[in-house]
């Protein structure tokens, strides 16, 4: 029974995130550094399985994608190759009265400041949003060099030493997950647009005949992913097709999430055409085409790219799991009270399994079967407060199962299992244990 509105969810989740330590600002005590975030012990946790399941269901799981793992600064002569130097930005204009800055595309009039009101703004201008470094001993134009932008471009730059190394063959993808930088003019909704972030791209190569069955394959294979692996309901998720499709694209969609805020972009589903690589051989100059051996043609591979955002589909993920119930409870004076549940698809939750011994007393056994559970399973001994309360504190985190070694464990050689969304308990072999938990997970 949800008892949270829209529009109080993301405060509920940011303050949640904070509580509990999932996500905070970077530089808290400096007054924070708008646009950076830091995650927390849960949140780098579950940051790391979303991570984790990403790679395996695009890298490990396929015998069709490899992957990489490229610097943050490369080569300058990379981003214009890209157009990031002359034409990555936003257009953007201040109000002269609030002070307030805008991205023009996001006003719903551009010509009347949305804080203030006023239509005294600056004319609209160029704002390049690729973040500046010098590389060397001299801080001069000739030592510029930029953080990368998006994940993707070392994999084209890198796509033929690959292709030799690994002797593949087209089609197949290279895969990438690392952060990228971009000096967001109005960074904002949490995590969702930020100034440092961690792309999990894709670039799929193939050649052009037949690329755009490789693109709806792909569209379909990662909505399938949202929907199976992250649990993600049919009415949270859907395809947005791009209105304007750059010059070279075949076919562009963004998969969209409904954010407490609005619908948002999570993923982008491009069909790149030829351009990147044909702009990476024109400012190498070196020979990127392919040649294939089946039709002894040689030509340049066509792309196609998944690219989602980690932080983003950790922000879905959150968004998704949030629930506040009505419980019973035996505080004074209260039938009833809330209970804060985050119903996190067990495989990424931060803490699958919780041990809890039901006294101190108990302590040394509890601990023991959390090390034969570590191997298998992020385990947290919870070891404070009376069970209810920690149940309560298990539950704001996400953990799917809590494991209470009590007395009666001593004699029966069992413990209860309780499970997070249906708060059965269940008396289960501790020899079993492993395997009731691992069949549960398992999807
Ligand atoms: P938007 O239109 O929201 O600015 P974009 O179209 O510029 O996004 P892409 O360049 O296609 O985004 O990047 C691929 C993915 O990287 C996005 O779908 C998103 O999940 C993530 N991403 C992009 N910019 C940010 C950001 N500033 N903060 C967090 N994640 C981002």
């Amino acid at each position: 029974m949800a008892i949270t509105t829209e529009g109080e969810l993301m405060d509920k989740i940011v303050t949640l995130c904070k509580r509990r330590g999932f996500v905070f600002q970077s530089s808290e005590i400096y007054g924070g550094f708008n646009g950076f975030w830091d995650y927390g012990p849960y949140g780098t946790a579950m940051k790391r399985a979303i991570e984790q399941l990403w790679w395996s269901e695009m890298v490990e799981k396929r015998d069709d994608v490899v992957g990489l793992d490229s610097t943050v600064i490369c080569h300058p002569k990379v981003w214009k190759a890209s157009g990031h130097i002359d034409r990555f930005g936003d257009i953007m204009c201040d109000c002269k009265h609030c002070k307030a800055r805008h991205r023009v595309d996001q006003m719903p009039d551009p010509k009347v400041c949305p804080n203030c009101g006023s239509t005294d703004l600056t004319p609209p201008r160029e704002f390049n949003l690729m973040m500046k470094t010098y590389v060397g001993p001299v801080f001069d134009d000739e030592h510029v060099a930029y953080l990368r932008a998006e994940t993707c471009q070392p994999i084209f730059v890198d796509f033929h030493l690959i292709r030799v190394a690994t002797r593949m063959q087209l089609p197949f993808g290279i895969a990438q997950i690392g952060k990228s930088f971009r000096n967001e003019i109005t960074p904002r909704m949490f995590t969702f647009r930020s100034r440092e972030f961690t792309q999990m791209e894709m670039e799929y190569f193939c050649p052009d005949k037949g690329s755009m069955e490789i693109w709806e394959h792909w569209r379909d294979t990662r909505y399938k992913y949202y929907r199976e692996k992250l649990q993600f309901r049919e009415d949270e998720i859907q395809f947005h097709p791009h209105d304007k499709l750059a010059h070279y694209a075949k076919a562009a969609v963004d998969i969209e999430f409904k954010f407490p805020f609005g619908w948002g972009e999570l993923e982008g589903i491009h069909h790149r055409g030829t351009w990147d690589m044909s702009r990476h051989q024109e400012y190498s100059s070196q020979n990127l085409e392919y040649f294939d051996p089946a039709t002894g043609e040689k030509y340049l591979p066509t792309v196609v790219e998944t690219s989602v955002g980690l932080d983003r589909t950790f922000l879905a993920v959150l968004s998704h799991a949030y629930d506040e119930q009505k419980a019973p409870t035996k505080k004074e004076g209260m039938e009833e009270d809330v209970r804060i549940v985050l119903h996190i698809p067990p495989r990424i939750a931060p803490v699958q399994v919780a041990v809890m011994p039901l006294s101190k007393k108990l302590n040394d056994k509890a601990l023991a079967l959390r090390k034969d559970l570590w191997d298998s399973f992020r385990t947290e001994a919870d070891v404070t407060g009376n069970i209810g309360k920690r149940y309560r504190r298990q539950d704001e985190i996400g953990t799917p199962f809590c494991v209470t070694y009590d007395f009666d464990s001593e004699s029966d050689n069992a413990v209860t299992v309780r499970d997070r969304d249906t708060m059965q308990q269940e008396r289960i072999k501790i020899e079993d244990v492993a395997a009731y938990i691992a069949k549960k997970i398992e999807f």
